[in-house]
């Protein structure tokens, strides 16, 4: 299995409630590396072309409103696998159904709050790690760049 990278966004649920720290704890004991890192608040304009795959769904609006909601912390985690790896560890889409252990069973509350995005495919970590982290997600790896500037 080769080494892959993937999204994440902890989400306004998980910033608010002070549990950043604790998912990042979680993530990095599960063996991802965090390759890059941005907090920030999604504009209106950002979070509807984040989620445009959902525009037209019964609950985009709700969603919406959440993801501006307050300040997310987005990273590009790096590990063999891992696009499949996070979503496992991140759990189902709604909380109440997610397995014990996962972090949305751990962190989230009720839909749209699950504490965490994780992109589903390789060509979807590609293009939404290009729209958050831009000319900075070329950045091969964090060895050689450490290696390189420190
Ligand atoms: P996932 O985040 O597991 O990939 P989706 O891509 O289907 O799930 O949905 C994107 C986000 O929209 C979810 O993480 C959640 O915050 C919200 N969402 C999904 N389904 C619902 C729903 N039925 N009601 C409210 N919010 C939802
Ligand atoms: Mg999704």
């Amino acid at each position: 299995m080769a080494i892959q990278r993937t999204l994440t966004i902890l989400k306004p649920d998980a910033y608010r409630a002070g549990n950043m720290g604790n998912i990042i704890a979680l993530i990095e004991e599960s063996g991802f590396k965090i390759v890059h890192a941005l907090l920030f608040k999604f504009t209106e304009k950002s979070a509807r072309q984040f989620y445009q795959v959902h525009d037209g769904k019964d609950f985009f609006a709700g969603l919406l409103e959440f993801t501006v909601s307050d300040k997310v912390l987005a990273m590009v985690l790096e590990k063999e696998n891992a696009i499949a790896d996070f979503r496992k560890l991140m759990g189902a889409t709604d909380p109440a159904k997610a397995d014990p252990g996962t972090i949305r069973a751990k962190f989230g509350t009720a839909l749209p709050k699950n504490a965490v995005h994780g992109s589903d495919s390789e060509a979807n970590a590609r293009k939404e790690i290009t729209y958050i982290f831009g000319e900075f997600a070329s950045i091969p790896s964090t060895e050689k760049n450490h290696a390189k500037e420190y």
